[in-house]
């Protein structure tokens, strides 16, 4: 049950990231994306609103399975999971969601390409947020950190160098499907990363490669293991309601 209070709260978290988001897409120096100062950079953890539901507050798996329901087999130590042993996905289920997820890439210096770094975050195991060490690429492709994989390169390349921690902010809007479940409109997806905007509510093309395809139905979030040593923590999500009231 959302209460107006924690929606409002809700709204207010997200209003500030965008407000952050904006101010550091402004030019600063002249410099471009890679190059600007980020707030994040403290590596604070962010702390969930109020309505969260916690996936994962660093003690535990006790919120994730493998997909095929054994148990999540993640290493956890010092508030960290670090991938091993195959893919995990949550328990928990959602439609329209606002996920955050913060992750360390491991230092990789003589790799390239898809095998720096790799790993995933994919929303209702379905669509697939890259991640990737991909910092300092001029400009990040449709296979870089912060792409929906294969379909929508992002904006800009708002990656940190490897051993800081970073966020992603996804703000899904799950697609609209009749009684039949006949897709009436396509899912949709705004992500932040690391306060920036590299995705500004585009369209999904259906899943990416490997996701779900029963798009009608809710799903979990699965962290991906593609046998790089990727760390993750504070990891939630808040669930939206699929539309507001219709009083004026
Ligand atoms: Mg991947």
């Amino acid at each position: 049950m959302i209460t107006t209070v924690s929606r409002i709260a809700t709204m207010g978290v997200l209003l500030m990231f965008v407000v952050a988001g904006a101010v550091q897409c402004a030019p600063a120096g002249g410099g471009g994306p890679s190059q600007r100062k980020d707030a994040a950079s403290s590596g604070a953890m962010r702390t969930p609103p109020p309505d969260a539901v916690i996936l994962f507050d660093g003690k535990d798996l006790s919120k994730w399975q493998r997909p095929d329901g054994q148990p999540a087999a993640w290493t956890v130590a010092d508030g960290v999971m670090t991938v091993s042993r195959g893919n995990i996905v949550t328990k928990e289920t959602f439609g329209d969601a606002w996920i955050h997820v913060e992750f360390m890439e491991p230092d990789m210096p003589n790799a390239r390409g898809q095998e720096k770094g790799n790993s995933g975050v994919y929303v209702q195991a379905r669509y697939e947020i890259q991640v990737l060490d991909s910092y300092g690429i001029k400009v990040p492709g449709r296979g870089d950190c912060g792409a929906i994989y294969g379909q929508y390169a992002p904006l800009v390349n708002a990656n940190k160098p490897p051993l800081q921690w970073q966020t992603f902010d996804i703000i899904f809007r799950a697609p609209r499907v009749d009684a039949s479940g006949k897709v009436l409109e396509q899912g949709r997806m705004t992500v932040l990363q690391n306060d920036m905007v590299i995705h500004n509510n585009v369209e999904l093309l259906g899943p990416t490669a490997g996701g779900d395809p029963n798009v009608a139905a809710p799903g979990p979030l699965l962290l991906q293991d593609h046998g790089h040593a990727l760390k993750y923590r504070n990891v939630w999500l808040v669930h939206l309601p699929l539309k507001g009231s219709d009083a004026y």
